[in-house]
């Protein structure tokens, strides 16, 4: 069965993919890319919706410190996931993934 277009409904969050109304998008990323897997360049204009927008304001305000860190973490000695696997775990397979370390305090490396 076909969907309806909502009128106005013709904007889409380029993270998580929710249709939005051009009111409700709260951040835009836009200028040149390159797809080193596909051997494309060209020009991008991305809009998010404010879930997405809060999430990639935090990641682009982390040092590289905790960028490091979070690498070592998912590559510690136990872990069963690659981070390709986890960045394609929906939120609910996330949830049965135990991220503790060793000592079960989730810190450390
Ligand atoms: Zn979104």
């Amino acid at each position: 069965m076909p969907i309806a277009l909502t009128k106005g409904l013709d904007q889409k969050c380029c993270d998580c993919g929710i249709a939005l109304y051009k009111k409700e998008i709260t951040g835009e990323l836009g200028g040149w890319f390159i797809d080193y897997a596909e051997h494309e360049e060209g020009e991008v204009h991305l809009k998010f919706c404010s879930g997405c927008w809060e999430r990639i304001k935090e990641i682009m305000n982390r040092d590289q410190g905790d960028a490091i860190l979070k690498r070592k973490e998912l590559e510690r000695e136990g872990a069963k996931h690659t981070i390709a696997q986890i960045e394609a775990f929906s939120d609910e397979d996330l949830s049965d993934i135990d991220f503790r370390t060793p000592d079960n305090t989730g810190v450390g490396m």
